[in-house]
């Protein structure tokens, strides 16, 4: 806002110059282009079918898997599975109320490692994938390798809602290409019938060019033919990859939702990835190591280096720090 309103400063400024000045007397003006960069926003819209019996999400999550790829410096596959997992815990996130927080833990046995999000109720989501070079792309077809380098293993829910008690929830992963093995997950743990969709497009250089999905879910209150036609338009939906590809994909998903059916909008939310992590933090965490430990620290490195696993950002402690750590310790 601020740069747009010095921008018509500028531009009106120019204007009467222009005028104002004699005209053998005017030169050419050095003009400064002032760009106000507008932060591309990730968002979730929530709605509900005007007969009440079932409700959809849609997020666009593609500045989100974008961050990720840039704090993590992930390849092909790395970035389609830390990216759907993200959106994964978007969409259990956006599922619960008040001061919630959703940690999703992918166990699997290959390549990848495990791969940890955590999402809040405010939006936020951060997350790693423990080996974040795997890069598989199938040339041909431009298929993005993610299930093999997933392999076996858990799909695991912590839900915290703050009350120092989470809840741990897990299933066995289905296929390894997340999207399966969350729905597989809903219906395990919810009693609701859902069906949901999660997908990260990639370009020719692999960089992140659009990511997003939906969750639809019946609520009690829907008659049999009502869920018989939402299981039908369900099956016939077009694949996400290719409602994602579209030119508003957010527009383009809730067509494939809701058909010819009426929906109201209840909410559009912002999402982003964003780290909660300070030098406060870490200075907790060390805090609770040993006094010899830390001492060791001082003595022999003259300090520590702690290097945040979500967001990569490197917090330096220097002797004074860990002086002083010591000192409360005794
Ligand atoms: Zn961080």
């Amino acid at each position: 806002m601020v740069h747009a309103s010095l921008l018509c400063f500028i531009i009106l400024f120019l204007v009467l110059k222009f005028f104002l000045i004699p005209k053998n007397k005017r030169r050419p003006a050095l003009v400064f282009l002032f760009y106000a960069k507008i932060e591309a926003m990730d968002k979730i819209i929530k709605t509900i079918s005007e007969s009440g019996s079932f409700r959809a999400f849609v997020l666009d999550s593609t500045e989100t898997v974008r961050a990720a790829q840039e704090y993590h410096q992930t390849q092909a596959s790395s970035t389609v599975a830390l990216g759907r997992t993200l959106i994964a815990s978007q969409i259990l996130a956006a599922n619960e109320k008040g001061n919630t927080k959703i940690t999703v833990k992918i166990l699997g046995t290959s390549s990848l490692g495990a791969i940890i999000t955590v999402a809040d109720t405010q939006g936020n989501v951060k997350g790693y994938v423990q080996n974040p070079g795997v890069d598989i792309k199938k040339t041909a077809t431009g298929e993005v390798v993610v299930g093999p380098f997933v392999g076996n293993g858990e799909f695991l829910v912590i839900t915290d809602y703050g009350t120092g008690n989470p809840y741990h929830s897990m299933t066995p992963l289905v296929t390894g290409e997340i999207g399966e093995d969350l729905a597989y997950y809903l219906t395990e743990s919810q009693q609701t019938p859902s069906a949901v969709g999660l997908n990260v497009l990639l370009d020719e250089e692999d960089k992140v060019k659009v990511a997003g999905g939906f969750l639809v879910q019946v609520l009690p209150n829907a008659k049999e033919e009502e869920i018989a036609r939402f299981e039908k338009r369900i099956q016939e939906m077009p694949a996400i990859s290719t409602l994602l590809a579209s030119d508003d994909h957010i527009e383009a998903l809730l067509t494939a939702i809701y058909g010819e059916d009426h929906y109201k909008r209840l909410s559009e939310e912002e999402i982003r990835f964003q780290c909660d992590c300070s030098k406060e933090r870490f200075m907790d965490a060390l805090a609770s190591l040993p006094a010899k430990d830390l001492q060791e620290m001082k003595d022999e490195d003259q300090g520590a280096e702690i290097v945040c696993q979500f967001c990569q950002t490197a917090y330096h402690f220097d002797k004074n720090d860990l002086e002083e750590l010591i000192r409360d310790k005794s």
